[in-house]
């Protein structure tokens, strides 16, 4: 069933929480990339025009020490927030208290309270239930927002909802769309595109698509664990030993509806300047390592894309950071915008980095603002910041 959205709430002259993401990237306590403030725009804006008072929270870092403290205050967000919003922002830098209380209440219809970092609370991460009792004493409503942080059972995220009235905000709502449409009523052929580092990050997420997807396309660091499994010597790429017999598992299960590179770019060492030779996956030279697809690999890929109606992406298939090791995912990205009516998604960080920084922004139906919380998803898990809102 659908989760009611901040459309279904009636929000005019209401204290309304929102959790957003605001945790943004820093470079001396500037702000070097706005993209997560920019996102969380539509649910502020509907707010302030629809009357509402507004209560923002959001983590930002992460907070062990006092100086960690000091590293991650949120003014700076809302510093920012102020210059794109048409309305008072104030800025509250404690978390609880007369302060933030006092803030609160002189809030009018349509401005804005920021609250202080919410991990400057040792109890958010552990969903305290005085902490999300207190934080919820401070609203009417609730509006889930942060789609990076709705695969944690925080008390910003899962304790407030789970007391106040509540519903998803336009980016979670968005989110769950795409992914849903994508991964739950894919239309079909589904191909999905694994890669990445690491065979233990991303087996559950292979174990769920392969139940799902018409194909499972293999890329990244992760391939050569598979490559080995199926006996191949793979030289000095990536591997994780204690994932080989797993792998084979997978092999055997899901027969040849999981494809594996046939050919790889290799490398004498991992660095933009080493030497490079493209190799067939069955030989592989001890001395070498596997860095990216090779092209005999990104024309099956390619192949295997050919009237994909739905198409989902997760992980980059070599070392994209490396110019000499960007051409498998830079191929993938470029057959995937050119499909011509398919749904095309992104989930992981480091995938949706590496198609925004190859200029592929907007040509996908749909890149994820959620790194962790797209892969849980692709996972099949429940996220506990979704599960919590109510229903339609
Ligand atoms: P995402 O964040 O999209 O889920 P991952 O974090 O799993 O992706 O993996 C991204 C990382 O994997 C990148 O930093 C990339 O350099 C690395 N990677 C890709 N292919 C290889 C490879 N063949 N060997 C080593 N590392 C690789
Ligand atoms: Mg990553």
């Amino acid at each position: 069933m659908a989760k009611r959205t901040v459309k279904d709430l009636d929000v005019a002259g209401k204290r309304v929480i929102v959790r957003c993401d605001f945790n943004v990237p820093r470079k001396d306590g500037k702000i070097t990339n706005d993209n997560r403030i920019i996102q969380a725009l539509p649910t502020i804006k509907y707010l302030i025009e629809n009357k509402a008072k507004i209560i923002l929270m959001s983590h930002l870092g992460k907070v062990k020490t006092e100086e960690d403290k000091a590293k991650n205050d949120l003014r700076c967000v809302a510093e920012r927030l102020s210059e794109l919003v048409d309305t008072k922002v104030s800025f509250v830098p404690v978390t609880r208290g007369a302060e933030l209380e006092d803030a609160v209440a002189a809030l009018q219809d349509g401005e804005i309270v920021v609250m202080q970092n919410t991990r400057y609370e040792k109890g958010e991460s552990k969903n305290d239930p005085e902490l999300s009792a207190y934080w919820a004493s401070l609203g009417d409503l609730f509006v889930e927002d942060a789609f990076g942080s709705v695969h944690r059972a925080h008390a910003s995220t899962a304790g407030i909802p789970s007391i106040l009235p509540n519903a998803l905000g336009f980016l979670v709502e968005k989110e769950v769309k795409m992914l849903g449409a994508a991964v739950d009523t894919p239309q079909r052929p589904f191909i999905a595109i694994i890669g990445g580092a690491k065979v233990s990050d991303k087996i559950a997420v292979v174990d769920n698509l392969l139940k799902k997807a018409d194909k499972v396309l293999i890329g990244g660091g992760m391939a050569y664990t598979f490559l080995k499994a199926k006996g191949y010597p793979i030289g000095k790429s990536l591997v994780e030993e204690d994932k080989v017999e797993l792998a084979k598992e997978y092999l055997a299960k899901a027969g040849d509806k999981l494809v594996l590179p046939v050919d790889n770019v290799c490398a004498d060492a991992f660095a933009e300047d080493a030497n490079t030779k493209v190799v067939d996956s069955e030989s592989i030279p001890a001395d070498m390592m596997g860095l990216d697809i090779g092209p005999k690999s990104v024309e099956l890929y390619r192949d295997a894309l050919q009237g994909a109606k739905t198409v989902v992406w997760n992980g980059p298939m070599g070392v994209f950071e490396m110019k000499p090791f960007a051409q498998g995912t830079l191929a993938v990205c470029t057959a995937i915008s050119e499909l011509p009516d398919a749904t095309t998604v992104i989930g992981g960080g480091d995938s949706a980095a590496a198609a925004i920084q190859l200029g592929f922004a907007e040509k996908f139906s749909h890149i994820s603002t959620g790194g962790g919380a797209s892969l849980e998803y692709m996972e099949g898990k429940e996220l506990p910041g979704i599960a919590v809102i109510s229903d339609k």
